[in-house]
């Protein structure tokens, strides 16, 4: 059976006229002779208008009552583009994430798949063009509705794609492709017609939201044929590919910004075995995602200061949490800073050239932008500065790794 999967996030499904839009699309594509698997986002500002209700109603949030009202969201758009495909005489029908089943995990509003049944889809086919399937959202072995995090839909259409041994999975969005920065900050971002997986995954995992991180890591390690498009304008896109069929290859392929940052700094923590074993210890029991970790040599052995930082959104629990602990580790003081933004520099090129450091760090001393925290990986060079500067930081760097158009 010849199959693909195409995901509109929540511009391109805006309203019922460019849903009506959509449809037509994707009629083009059932002419081609391919069954067609939909997978939709919220129509945009939905969710973010959802989760503001949510927050509203009650002071402890339920996170599986969570989930039952942000999965609304995608309920709504996957019926009204089905209506709109029948309208226009594609037999479709809408398909939430249980219906399919799309199992996962228990971890509501961060909920991992674990499986997806097939069986219920292929039969499906036998007799209509097109599933459209609610993105975003699974069910636990509880059975509970549970949604995959802030993006997640990008995720169910890569595992989706997965799960069908789709041709291709195409993800059409509110940009033409993926660009070396992000559009909307630097006017002179240059789209890119190849990006290695591994670049992609960087990027998004440094904060590129055009791909949510774990559907880069799932098409990567299922090998699904990804493309990002835009939904407006018919233009090539940008293909993820595997390394060796980068013809493109430069030292540096793009430089993300993430503005989900907060600084944490234990100043005066005794410098003894097992302290940051603590502290870490028990920001992962509440799952918190620790990124860039700094900690100072202690000059008389006695005192040293640790800093690390988190996503902003996990702030209040992640204070909480270590003041618990504060008598037993014994540190001086516990500050904070949330008015940060991580800068990442990304590319395969670094893997063999010297110098990116320098440029990096010259460039922003040469904007008086003064750096927090740094830290590197392989194919990556991230820092965290002061928020106000973000912008200038990302056009000074995009420009002296010469990537402007
Ligand atoms: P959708 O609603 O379609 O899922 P998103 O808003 O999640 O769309 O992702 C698309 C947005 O990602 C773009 O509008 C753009 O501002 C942002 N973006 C960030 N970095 C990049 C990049 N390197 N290339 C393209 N877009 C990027
Ligand atoms: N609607 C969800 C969100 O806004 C999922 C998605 O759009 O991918 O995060
Ligand atoms: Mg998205």
């Amino acid at each position: 059976m010849k199959l693909v999967v195409l995901k509109f996030g929540g511009t391109s499904v805006a309203d019922v006229p460019q849903i009506k839009k959509i449809a037509l699309k994707v009629k083009e594509v059932v002419n081609q002779g391919y069954k067609v698997i939909i997978v939709v986002s919220a129509m945009s500002g939905v969710t973010n208008n959802l989760i503001d209700l949510v927050k509203t109603t009650s002071e402890s949030l339920s996170y599986p009552e969570y989930d039952v009202v942000l999965s609304t969201g995608e309920q709504v758009t996957s019926a009204l583009l089905a209506s709109a495909l029948n309208n226009i005489n594609i037999k479709a029908r809408s398909w939430l994430g249980w219906q399919v089943p799309i199992i996962s995990d228990k971890s509501h509003a961060k909920a991992l798949i674990e499986e997806i049944k097939t069986d219920n889809l292929l039969e499906f086919f036998k007799k209509n063009q097109v599933a459209v399937i609610s993105g975003f959202q699974g069910i636990s072995n509880e059975n509970r509705i549970t949604t995959l995090g802030r993006g997640g839909s990008d995720t169910s259409a890569v595992a989706i794609a997965a799960a069908f041994s789709a041709e291709r999975c195409d993800i059409y969005t509110d940009v033409d492709g993926v660009y070396t920065t992000d559009p909307r900050i630097v006017k002179s971002a240059k789209k890119l017609n190849l990006i290695t997986y591994e670049e992609m995954l960087e990027l998004a995992s440094q904060g590129a939201k055009v791909l949510q991180t774990r559907s880069v890591a799932l098409a990567m390690k299922y090998n699904v044929k990804l493309r990002v498009l835009s939904s407006f304008e018919d233009l090539p896109g940008t293909s993820i590919i595997k390394e060796e069929k980068n013809m493109e290859k430069t030292e540096i392929s793009g430089i993300a910004h993430s503005l989900n940052e907060a600084k944490i700094t234990l100043s005066g923590v005794p410098d003894q075995p097992g302290q940051a074993a603590e502290i870490f210890g028990a920001l992962a029991k509440h799952s918190i995602n620790v990124d860039m970790i700094v900690q100072s040599s202690s000059i008389n052995q006695e005192a040293t200061d640790i800093t690390f930082t988190i996503p902003e959104t996990d702030m209040i629990i992640a204070e909480s949490t270590i003041k618990k602990i504060q008598k037993k580790i014994c540190f001086k003081k516990f500050i904070t800073d949330t008015n940060v933004v991580k800068i990442s520099v990304v590319g395969n090129g670094m893997r063999t050239q010297s110098g990116i450091a320098k440029t990096m760090f010259e460039t922003l001393a040469n904007n008086q932008i003064n750096i927090h925290v740094i830290s590197t990986s392989e194919i990556k060079i991230s820092v965290l500065i002061s928020s106000d500067y973000y912008e200038l930081a990302m056009r000074s760097l995009h420009s002296a790794f010469g990537l402007d158009v």
